[in-house]
């Protein structure tokens, strides 16, 4: 309710984007599940989608916001008890998204449920982008906690418990769990060879070889997790460890919290410095051999993050298309301005391009039996985090410009859309930052055993779905695949690694849209994407695009 204003009326503004279906007003999404996961029942994604939607839910993602979690070192007494409060919001969101089962029940349901679970992910996002992370993390854990199998035996069925429960206690006494990461020190981040944290052998145990680290980490995410996997060194080299906050005999590890990072966004999400001062934890697959098994972990994370991405692209659009359809300027609504049409139009094009290749990339991880889904795992998994996220920003910029002077008020947290630039650029830097994804792609590609052969023609296959629809997709798939064969025999040139990840990304998306996406989504992908010198600035797509129906199809309901 407004009060009367005594100098003039509030005239021509937008109102909130709120009580819209966050699923079934996303045809994009729909459109893509239904392709992916045919006949999966929609009843709980529907109820979730109105969850996500409600003023209720919204109230709670400004609030985590606006209130910082905060960090106390020490109760009044002088104890150390490095905990960090968090406002009842976060604890409200954290609970929806762990009751809808975002955090790891696929692991538990088996085929299918990834892609369920990747959809899930993508609206959750929409709503609140950060308390995900400690979802996300909780969620990419179990491949590689398997490593460990008496400790993966005691956890597992705790982290599949869709019971959040932030109590601080030992894992017996809780109804469920969370888990965090900690790879990247002061001197490396994304080398993590240059890790100094030294673990030392210590005792056998129930959960097998126990250790006590001695170092730090300079970023840890979510340090009221239960347990973490780290990375410290041995004699052996680099290797994995299960780091739980509290010990089996109910005593608090030795994880101390040094503060918490002023983040540009992310504001609901804790993110820490802290030490381990003879912390205890227990070797997780072999010693030396650290970096490809917390990487089992990296690779589920980097997938949330390209889903992360499309989801705050989704709602970066909703936004704009919502606030465009009310706007009048120069005598019309702005979504009848025809170069606003444009540049909303483009926008929802890369919204469902980002939406398409990310659930791809979840329905890869869904087959990981079939060896063709394998491969599409191993190229998918860079370029989808590399493309999405570089684009994200771009759209978060332009979406952000179609709500005006309004889009880049905060106004006590209630600027969703100023929340959802903040956020992106964090999906792109975390988990391997865009050059080392690209350099990814290279790897993937390059020719040293036959597996790696399988990788281009597996993607091969994948682009000759698509094959016919349009000689612009054609030509630019024949570029693309004799490109393949100069990064097989050696790819020495470095320098073109973020060409070749967009291009592979383009070409993957294209496939997808005319499979799954209307043709003149499609048509506008093709016209505008893969003829002439690629990605514009938004808003330059050719003049025949079928404009109406492309924003129809993207408006939010
Ligand atoms: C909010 C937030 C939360 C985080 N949470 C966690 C967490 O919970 N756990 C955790 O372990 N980490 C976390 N991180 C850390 C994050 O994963 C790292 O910041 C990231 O991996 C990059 O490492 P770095 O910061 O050391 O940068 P650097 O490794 O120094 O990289 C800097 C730049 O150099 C580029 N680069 C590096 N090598 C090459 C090369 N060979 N060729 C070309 N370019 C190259 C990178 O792409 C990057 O752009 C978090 C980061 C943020 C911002």
């Amino acid at each position: 309710m407004n009060a009367p204003a005594a100098t003039h009326e509030v005239l021509n503004q937008s109102t909130a984007l709120t009580g819209h279906n966050v699923y079934s007003g996303d045809r994009a999404l729909c459109d893509a599940l239904a392709f992916h996961a045919p006949g999966a029942d929609e009843n709980s994604r529907v109820a979730l989608g109105a969850l996500l939607g409600s003023e209720a839910m919204q109230t709670h993602a400004r609030l985590a916001n606006v209130h910082k979690p905060s960090l106390h070192t020490h109760d009044r007494f002088g104890h150390r008890t490095d905990s960090v409060e968090f406002h009842p919001s976060y604890h409200a969101l954290l609970g929806a998204a762990v009751g809808a089962g975002l955090h790891a029940t696929p692991w538990a349901l088996g085929r299918g449920a990834h892609v369920e679970r990747a959809a899930g992910f993508l609206m959750f996002t929409q709503l609140e982008p950060s308390v995900l992370c400690p979802v996300s993390m909780t969620y990419a854990v179990t491949p590689a906690l398997r490593g460990n199998t008496a400790v993966f035996g005691e956890w597992f069925g705790k982290l599949a418990s869709t019971q959040y429960d932030p109590r601080l206690a030992f894992v017996g006494s809780k109804t469920g769990v969370t888990m965090g990461m900690g790879m990247t020190e002061k001197q490396g981040g994304s080398d993590v060879r240059a890790n100094t944290t030294r673990a030392e052998f210590f005792e056998d145990t129930a959960w097998g070889r126990c250790y006590r680290l001695v170092g730090h980490k300079w970023f840890f995410s979510a340090p009221m997790s239960d347990a973490f996997l780290v990375l410290a060194q041995t004699p052996a080299g680099l290797s994995c460890f299960f780091l739980p906050r509290v010990l089996p005999d109910g005593s608090l590890n030795g994880i101390t919290i040094q503060r918490l990072k002023d983040k540009l966004g992310n504001h609901a999400n804790a993110s820490s410095e802290v030490e381990f001062n003879g912390a205890l934890a227990w070797l997780v697959g072999e010693e030396g051999r650290g970096v490809p098994q917390i990487l089992e972990m990296g690779t589920l994370t980097r997938l949330d993050c390209a889903l992360g991405t499309a989801g705050l692209m989704r709602g970066a659009v909703a936004l704009a298309l919502h606030h465009c359809a009310q706007r009048q300027a120069f005598g019309k609504r702005l979504i009848e301005q025809p170069l606003m049409q444009n540049v909303l139009a483009d926008l929802a094009i890369e919204s469902e391009a980002a939406t398409a290749l990310a659930l791809r990339l979840a329905r890869a991880i869904d087959r990981q039996d079939a060896p063709f889904e394998a491969q599409m795992r191993r190229v998918l998994t860079p370029v989808a985090k590399f493309w999405v996220c570089k684009r994200g920003s771009m759209l978060a910029q332009e979406a952000m410009e179609c709500l005006g002077g309004n889009g880049y008020v905060e106004e006590h947290g209630e600027g969703v859309m100023a929340r959802i630039y903040r956020e992106m650029p964090l999906n792109s830097i975390w988990e391997g930052a865009g050059n080392i994804m690209a350099l990814d792609l290279l790897r993937a590609l390059r020719k040293r055993d036959g597996r790696n052969a399988d990788v281009m023609q597996a993607l091969e296959a994948e682009l000759a779905t698509a094959r016919g629809a349009a000689a612009s997709y054609d030509r630019f798939v024949d570029a693309l695949l004799a490109r393949f064969s100069d990064a097989a025999d050696g790819g020495g040139d470095e320098t073109g690694a973020r060409r070749l990840a967009q291009d592979v990304a383009l070409a993957v998306q294209a496939s997808l849209l005319r499979r799954h996406a209307p043709d003149f989504v499609f048509d506008a992908f093709c016209h505008s994407r893969l003829s002439g010198s690629g990605p514009q600035v938004f808003g330059t797509l050719p003049s025949n695009v079928a404009f109406d129906s492309i924003l129809q199809r993207a408006m939010p309901r």
